[in-house]
């Protein structure tokens, strides 16, 4: 049977999930249910980064110390990711000392065998948001980061191991030139390769034990040393495959089908990731679905602007499906979106409300009408031929749910050319098991989108006898 291994991001779990974590499950947790319904056996992995020197920071500032602090915040992933209706197969924690240290020092072990790791001292500019080095000209007019502005970066000055990147230049060019690693959009695809072209350089991929407070993952023969949390993160798709402890486990998954990031981690996914992987002659990751980022009412959300939208609360007042909807629907896959109440509201009202919730009242209703109804089911492999799996295979969720509404407003058109509430008897059967079909195909193309309001439909409509639900989805006033 074929097989497709999905990850997404490892987050940081040096806070609660926002909204932004919400939209990357859901996304992945689309491609999942997508792949498994095409009949690809899928295992969906993400998982915890603990084993950062901003975990420790922000354990210090809470009164706490690290394990008892990531404990904590890796739990509220889990929570919102079921609250969401989102799927992981399996969840690894960098801090899983039995199963993620030995295996990421074997990674380690494997890459310094080939060569690929040496040490030197360095001096550079350090950026604790981004637990990355940056260079000059990567930095905005204050000398900061554009993804922490208002951070000052520190100096930082002391021996470090150091991975040979510049050795695979032309291989990670070439990787990624002939799609063998396929990025989507083609926009991520091209600054990840003028990225390569400026010129590979090697990078540091460890810290000292002392300035990362003895907390990480240690290197194999020098206990002054912690890999940096980039190394052992990126490990985490292999540790939750077995690597270094299931080896038939790991042969069954490795190489990622796809890997689903917000396009602020491309270069450690696509470019340091696989050079790591061919340094330890292990197998590549495939494909790469890189998207944008959320604003909130047209702004960066930052916990200074105090606009941080804490997704379990608007999924507990408007249900998980709404917003699994929002954000598919309303964020176009490709590129930076924006969440505002308000917004979220109208597009509630109209396309749930008034579009699919409308459609489904109506036609159940007349359903009660009529007698003897002979609903058909679908197969998902054959709907969604001709209305969104290329869509879904370019991860363009947006533009397959708006063919979706296609369908709908077809169905809604049908209907009143139709007027089954003037007709009777065999007219009136012969109108609603038409309009009970469509609705049966559009919920079973529902179904990786929005799971629970799909079975809802799907079961309402394939009873024998149809009769009307409460409201899919009330109007919000
Ligand atoms: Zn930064």
């Amino acid at each position: 049977m074929a097989k497709f291994y999905l990850t997404s991001a490892i987050p940081y779990v040096n806070a609660a999930p926002h909204i932004g974590h919400a939209q990357e499950f859901v996304y992945s947790d689309v491609i999942r249910r997508f792949r498994m319904l095409l009949g690809y056996t899928v295992t969906y992995l993400c998982g915890a980064d603990e084993n950062a020197l901003k975990i420790v920071q922000a354990a210090e500032k809470a009164k706490q110390n690290p394990q008892e602090f990531t404990d904590i915040h890796q739990k509220e992933f889990l929570d919102l990711a079921q609250k969401l209706s989102v799927h992981f197969d399996i969840w690894q924690r960098g801090t899983d000392q039995i199963h993620h240290f030995a295996s990421s020092q074997k990674l380690w072990k494997l890459c310094e065998k080939n060569g690929d790791i040496y040490k030197k001292s360095y001096t550079g500019l350090y950026c604790v948001g981004c637990e990355q080095f940056y260079p000059k000209e990567e930095l905005n007019e204050h000398g900061e980061c554009y993804e922490h502005p208002g951070r000052k970066l520190e100096q930082v000055s002391e021996e470090n191991y150091f991975f040979s990147l510049s050795k695979y230049q032309s291989f990670i060019e070439n990787l990624l030139e002939s799609d063998t690693l396929k990025i989507l959009p083609k926009i991520r695809k091209n600054e990840a390769l003028a990225f390569v072209r400026r010129g590979l350089e090697d990078f540091s991929i460890s810290r000292s034990t002392k300035r990362a407070k003895g907390w990480g993952v240690p290197v194999p023969g020098d206990s002054d040393q912690i890999m940096y949390v980039w190394f052992d993160a990126l490990n985490i798709y292999q540790t939750g495959i077995g690597f270094g402890y299931d080896q038939t486990l790991f042969d069954t998954w490795a190489g990622q089908d796809c890997m689903v990031i917000g396009k602020g981690i491309l270069r450690f996914h696509v470019v340091y990731w696989p050079a790591i992987l061919t340094s330890a002659g292990l197998p590549l990751p495939k494909s790469c679905f890189s998207h944008g980022y959320l604003t909130v009412d047209g702004q960066k959300m930052s916990k200074t602007l105090g606009n941080v939208v804490d997704p379990m609360t608007i999924i507990t007042k408007y249900g998980s499906d709404a917003v699994r909807y929002y954000l598919l629907k309303e964020i176009p896959s490709y590129s930076d979106g924006d969440y505002s109440e308000r917004r979220f509201k109208e597009v509630y009202n109209s396309d749930l409300a008034g579009g699919l919730g409308n459609l489904v009242a109506r036609v159940a209703k007349l359903a009660e009408k009529a007698s003897s109804l002979n609903t058909k089911t679908y197969n998902y492999k054959v709907v969604c031929k001709d209305v969104c799996k290329t869509e879904l295979e370019e991860f363009r969720f947006n533009d397959a749910l708006a063919n979706i509404w296609k369908k709908m407003k077809e169905a809604d058109q049908f209907i009143d050319t139709n007027e089954p509430w003037k007709l009777e008897g065999k007219g009136l059967t012969r109108i609603i098991e038409d309009a009970s079909n469509r609705i049966v195909e559009i919920a079973t193309l529902l179904e990786p989108f929005m799971p629970d309001t799909s079975s809802k439909i799907i079961k309402q409509f394939t009873s024998k006898k149809i009769i009307s639900g409460p409201a899919l989805f009330p109007r919000i006033i």
